[in-house]
């Protein structure tokens, strides 16, 4: 009730597409019949929990922030929300995001902006934009999200919460409606370290219904968390650990306020015990080239399902089958849903395929391989999440210069990494900074563990 509560009071904020009252109420009621009843609880167990659009959830409506899919009801719960399901969270509804994931600052959503809970006329950050005001705001304990090229990461820097992009291949992708299948990974946001621990632990594991879901046994984090590391003491418990510093991530277009909350952090992390290693990612500015033509290319195909005839919007006045297509995608879809399809189709195209779509591929090998030299020298990569803090609502018209904010992101993408937001202090007008902890394949407890000594 206090949470449902807290959803309507602060519905101007937009991080809500839908909230299920009844539903919510009648799934607290059993947490608590089963506490009643003398049942031992699981700590996730009666905690209200808000699933992003994108993922489907059977009794409540799932739009993917798109008028393509409007009223649209899936017969089945994506694995993920099933799982928490199972743990006993109480889902109260489905959060605002950007049109099937698209965007930085959740200004692509068909249904209105997310409003950055720190600043009202600022952006949340995106696509997770309402997952990350929802936890900043204190609406629910924790929010689900997704992340294909920064997702989960950059909203929660720009909103001042904590939020973990895994392992491509920890969590199930099965009913999470698809963006770039190579890249789309899902994750929690929460306000701690610790409650990420808990929710992705839950969230983890081999599903045999995605066939890029991998058979890797899934750690107990929330223990790993409060482990003590091999020497480490009360006041250094990160002696020991070695934290790589790549220089690309230091240079000119990072905002002073940021690059100054960012060397904080890291002077921080050296107090607390570990060893501070200067790396390269000599590959991190062309992450923007090779991430735009991969994710749109996938995106071109994967969006090709939504063609009226299945599920979904359908035109009402067409005169034959090419016409029913052509108007109920140019009708559903929504301006930077329509770029994306656009682009992907041309770098696919016959005679562009080898100069932009292999290319590209060929990159993501080099990028990948850039991070496996890094991590012979450390055990987890820090710096900033974005190049600045939250900008005003509306004040971006150029696509591009959106894209070319996600610099700091897209690298552990592409090479399919786990990456971390944990809150860094304040930047420019008093907005939150986060700073991005990356880890090498399966490493989500040493980057929660990092996290939670810093909190
Ligand atoms: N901002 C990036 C994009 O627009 C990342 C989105 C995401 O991670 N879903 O594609």
């Amino acid at each position: 009730r206090h949470a449902l509560a807290r959803i309507e009071r602060h519905s101007n904020l937009g991080a809500f597409l839908h909230v299920d009252t009844d539903g919510a109420l009648d799934a607290a009621r059993g947490a608590d019949a089963r506490r009643a009843a003398g049942q031992a609880l699981g700590p996730l167990d009666g905690l209200p929990i808000a699933h992003k659009d994108i993922f489907v959830t059977q009794g409540q409506p799932t739009t993917a922030a798109s008028k393509m899919l409007k009223g649209y009801q899936s017969p089945f719960d994506a694995t993920i929300v099933a799982r928490l399901h199972a743990a006993g969270m109480v889902s109260v509804g489905k959060l605002n995001c950007d049109e099937f994931a698209m965007g930085g600052a959740t200004e692509n959503s068909a249904y209105g902006v997310a409003r950055n809970p720190w600043a009202l006329d600022q952006i949340a950050g995106g696509s997770s934009g309402g997952s990350a005001v929802a936890i900043s705001a204190r609406l629910v304990a924790a929010a689900t999200g997704s992340d294909t090229g920064g997702s989960i990461r950059q909203p929660a820097a720009l909103t001042g919460v904590t939020g973990i992009k895994p392992t491509y291949g920890r969590c199930s992708r099965y009913g999470m409606i698809a963006f770039a299948s190579s890249l789309d990974q899902a994750g929690p946001l929460a306000r701690t370290a610790e409650d990420c621990a808990l929710v992705l632990q839950a969230m983890s594991g081999f599903d045999e219904r995605d066939a890029t879901s991998a058979q890797q046994p899934v750690p107990d984090l929330a223990a790993a968390l409060r482990t003590p590391r091999a020497g480490a003491t009360a006041d250094q418990p990160l002696a020991g650990l070695r934290v790589g510093v790549p220089k690309e991530f230091f240079g000119e277009g990072v905002n002073p306020d940021v690059l100054a909350a960012t060397r904080d952090a890291l002077e921080q992390l050296r107090k607390l015990g570990a060893t501070l290693v200067d790396v390269s990612l000599p590959r991190t500015e062309l992450s923007i080239p090779v991430y735009y033509i991969i994710a749109p290319a996938e995106a071109s195909s994967n969006l090709s399902r939504f063609d009226g005839v299945k599920f979904g919007h359908r035109a009402k006045q067409y005169t034959d089958l090419a016409d029913m297509y052509r108007k109920t995608r140019a009708e559903g879809f929504g301006p930077e849903v329509k770029r994306r399809i656009m682009i992907g189709t041309y770098v696919l195209s016959h005679g562009y395929y080898d100069a932009y779509y292999l290319q590209a591929q060929k990159l993501r090998r080099m990028i990948a391989d850039d991070f496996q030299a890094a991590f012979k020298v450390c055990d987890v990569i820090a710096g900033p999440v974005s190049p600045t803090v939250a900008r005003p609502i509306g004040s971006q018209t150029d696509p591009v210069a959106d894209y070319l904010a996600d610099i700091f992101t897209l690298p552990a993408s592409l090479a399919g990494l786990p990456g971390m937001s944990v809150p860094a202090g304040f930047g420019d007008q008093g907005l939150p900074v986060g700073l991005q902890l990356i880890g090498n394949y399966w490493q989500e407890a040493a980057l929660l563990h990092t996290a939670h000594a810093f909190q």
